[in-house]
């Protein structure tokens, strides 16, 4: 008997680990519940309800290909092996199949999990599937993992030219085996359940990630290049959570991509070449991690900038953390994350440097709040635009080129559209007035609506200062923009 332990890849179709597993024999599925793990990981409450909402899909797929669901329980992944150990015991199980998992926590847990079956001579196999290419296997001439995104970028040009990873075929229904599937549970201890409003936003399965993928490569790629960075418009694909998830493959988007340009990822339409430049800077952060696995031990990727003094401000804190800041542009982005576990990609950049630079606050207690509320919070992906907006990062923002939220406000928002109907209190103020509502003495009327917590011009001062009395500062970096 073969098991396919699932994890972040939640889905039957270009699932690597479940064809593997089902070409091999008659194949039984686990899913194991991990809250105090989770809770440890800082995962958001909509993220854990989100995975369990998509097991109750999953587990209606998989009894289509006659693959009983099982849902096993380890508090902390310390438990994991014994768990796992005990279910391949009662079952018979001769390979346990996974597809791999990034950071540290996850990698020393299949370790122990691999040790423990192999101990008694279960084989556990771990297969390449949420990334094109494996971690070290994209690497500079002198055999080091890429720091520079472009570089990183190239070569995996060079990889995909010699040929694009192809997508898994969906396994055929097995013989029914007499074990019955287990109860997907409501909610995992010490995660509540999100306001209905916010799971509508997200439905589960993978009928609704490929519905939206179609959506996006039938049409709006087309407009990506253009419209990505206006967050009142529906410009980007809104796949992230099915990606982190793995309700979607990557592989999948790509081959979507491809098919919408001719099969080109380099050249054609600008839409499509750009949406696959963002599915590579989700590679390359994988691929960070891997490399320098401090960044998952919240260190700084630069050690140089370990040093910055960051200011202990719990008032400007909680300003940010509830969106009232009076900077209406960074306000409306965060209840936008509040409410829908989601923010834009651009005002997830402005929020991090003006979090980073304009308040000076450590990127950590950021990047820890934003995985708390996160329905796509992603280890990699979140760590890296945190530490490229405080310029800590591999590929990072230059330390000087500090975004203005006003100028950013009145460039990706012009008619403040996205801004009123996140801050209604501003909802009747001029298209002008909006991204700065303290034009004149400080009042705009009886709105309840915050004066600015910070000034921006010293504040920036004041971040230049900490970045410039740094020893050994270096300069450089990329642009993510
Ligand atoms: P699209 O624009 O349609 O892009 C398609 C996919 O590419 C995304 O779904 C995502 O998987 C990937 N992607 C796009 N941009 C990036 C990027 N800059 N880095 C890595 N992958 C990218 N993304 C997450 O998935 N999880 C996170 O926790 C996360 N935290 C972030 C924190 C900060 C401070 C910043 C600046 C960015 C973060 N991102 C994160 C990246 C990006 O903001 C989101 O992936 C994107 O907004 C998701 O919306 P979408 O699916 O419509 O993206």
């Amino acid at each position: 008997m073969q098991l396919i332990w699932l994890r972040s890849d939640l889905r039957v179709h270009d699932n690597t680990a479940l064809a593997w597993a089902m070409e091999r024999g008659p194949t039984l599925a686990v899913y194991v519940i991990s809250p105090r793990q989770w809770m440890s990981h800082d995962d958001a409450a909509s993220k854990v309800d989100f995975w369990l909402r998509n097991l109750v899909v999953l587990k209606t797929a998989l009894s289509a290909l006659n693959v009983p669901l099982l849902i096993v329980h380890a508090d902390t992944w310390d438990e994991a092996p014994a768990v796992l150990l005990d279910l391949c015991k009662k079952h018979a199980i001769n390979s346990v199949h996974v597809n791999e998992e990034y950071g540290i926590n996850e990698t020393r847990r299949d370790a122990a999990v691999d040790f423990a079956l192999s101990s008694v001579g279960i084989h556990f196999q771990s297969h390449l599937d949420q990334l094109f290419f494996k971690p070290g296997t994209v690497l500079t001439k002198s055999g080091g993992y890429f720091k520079v995104f472009s570089q990183f970028r190239k070569t995996c040009y060079t990889r995909l030219h010699h040929g694009v990873p192809p997508q898994v075929r969906l396994p055929s229904k097995q013989q029914a085996l007499n074990i019955p599937s287990d109860n997907i549970p409501e909610q995992a201890n010490g995660f509540p359940t999100p306001p209905e409003a916010l799971r509508n936003l997200w439905p589960a399965g993978e009928e609704e990630a490929r519905r939206r993928l179609e959506t996006f490569a039938d049409g709006q790629i087309e407009h990506y290049l253009d419209e990505r960075d206006f967050p009142a418009k529906p410009g980007t694909s809104q796949l992230s959570a099915y990606l982190a998830a793995g309700v979607i493959s990557p592989r999948q988007c790509l081959h979507a991509a491809l098919r919408s340009n001719q099969g080109e990822f380099e050249t054609g339409n600008a839409g499509s070449i750009t949406w696959i430049n963002e599915l590579l800077w989700r590679e390359f952060y994988k691929h960070v991690l891997t490399g320098f696995p401090r960044v998952s031990r919240h260190r700084a990727f630069r050690p140089d900038t370990e040093a910055v003094k960051w200011r202990h401000a719990p008032d400007d804190l909680q300003a940010w953390q509830q969106g009232r800041t009076g900077f209406p542009i960074v306000d409306a982005a965060m209840r936008q994350l509040l409410e829908t576990g989601w923010m834009h990609n651009r005002l997830r950049m402005v929020v991090a440097m003006f979090f980073s630079k304009n308040l000076l606050l450590d990127w950590r207690d950021g990047e820890r709040f934003f995985m708390q509320h996160l329905i796509d919070g992603d280890l990699a992906a979140n760590n890296g635009g945190w530490q490229w907006s405080s310029s800590t990062g591999t590929d990072s923002s230059p330390y000087f080129r500090i975004f203005n939220p006003l100028s950013q406000s009145a460039r990706f928002d012009p008619q403040g559209v996205f801004i009123k109907h996140w801050v209604p209190e501003l909802a009747g103020l001029s298209k002008q007035d909006v991204h700065s509502p303290v034009v004149q003495g400080g009042l705009f009327g009886d709105a309840d609506y915050p004066a600015p917590i910070v000034d921006l011009k010293s504040s920036r001062e004041r971040a230049l200062y900490a970045f410039r009395s740094l020893p050994h500062l270096q300069t450089s970096g990329e642009s993510h923009e």
